[in-house]
């Protein structure tokens, strides 16, 4: 199938779409910039340590793995928060505020590697080292379809035996697949299946402040969902008119501690078009 489209999009502009047509327009058509917040650059420090965790040298009869893996991950969790410092200072919170994200974006990734010390005790009790190197994944690799009009950036990419799983980092507060996950997840087993003409087992999400991972079984459905979304996005966004971007106005637009980032803009429309809001 080869779709018609403006541009080419993204698990995150298509449910952008579905959150706020409008929304989408202000940042995929005007190229309005969103803010930066304290989830976004913690989520960014996470990804990066757990990219550069599998890069870690090994010898074959390491005396002790758990000590040097603990040890490993809490230096490049140091190195990227220090990294970032200029980005969180602009974040306007205070030190304790940070000093909380500090620790719990820590905990998280130790939490992580405990649920990963318990998949190479499973794997291989015996050989620690070995059960590393099998569960040692293809990282943040780049899908882009250009018959689909779509890409993405898929976390992690694991293959053991026979079994091929797509997995995607999360630093949420809760550990459940919602609606935006599952289409994400949906449009990664599309690009794979288009790309190496089979498609992977299971695609999920690691969920690091549990340690838990959920997954999904891939099946025609899925994939299916994941085409219609695709079609549908490229159907929607063929002009470049405001007024074909309705507003969906929610609890998104303004909630106790803040605002969705285009609100005054929005409201501003809103005079000029008293319909539009
Ligand atoms: S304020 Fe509400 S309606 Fe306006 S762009 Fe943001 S989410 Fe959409």
């Amino acid at each position: 199938m080869v779709l018609k489209y403006s541009r080419i999009q993204s698990p995150s502009s298509i449910n952008t779409y579905r959150q706020c047509p409008r929304k989408y327009y202000y940042i995929y058509i005007e190229k309005r910039k969103t803010s930066k917040n304290i989830h976004l650059v913690r989520g960014s420090i996470a990804h990066s340590v757990l990219e550069n965790f599998f890069t870690i040298k090994l010898n074959d009869n390491e005396p002790c793995l758990g000590d040097k893996l603990i040890n490993w991950i809490n230096e490049l969790f140091e190195n990227e928060w220090s990294s970032k410092k200029k980005e969180l200072c602009e974040l306007d919170m205070t030190s304790q505020e940070l000093k909380y994200y500090y620790n719990e974006t820590k905990e998280m990734l130790n939490t992580w590697l405990f649920s990963f010390f318990k998949r190479l005790r499973d794997l291989d009790s015996n050989n620690p080292i070995n059960a590393f190197k099998t569960l040692t994944p293809e990282m943040e690799v780049l899908y882009k379809s250009d018959n689909l009009g779509v890409l993405g950036y898929i976390d992690v990419i694991e293959k053991v035996g026979e079994n091929i799983s797509l997995i995607d980092y999360k630093t949420s507060k809760a550990a459940k697949i919602s609606d935006d996950y599952k289409l994400q997840l949906a449009i990664y087993a599309m690009l794979y299946k288009e790309k190496h003409g089979i498609a992977p087992n299971k695609v999920g999400i690691s969920f690091l402040k549990f340690g838990e991972t959920h997954e999904l079984m891939v099946n025609q459905d899925l994939i299916d969902y994941a085409l219609l979304e695709v079609e549908l996005i490229h159907a929607n966004t063929q002009t470049k008119n405001i007024i074909d971007y309705p507003k969906n106005i929610t609890p998104l637009c303004k909630w106790s501690s803040g605002q969705c980032d285009f609100y005054d803009i929005c409201q501003k429309c809103n005079q000029r078009n008293l319909s539009d809001f």
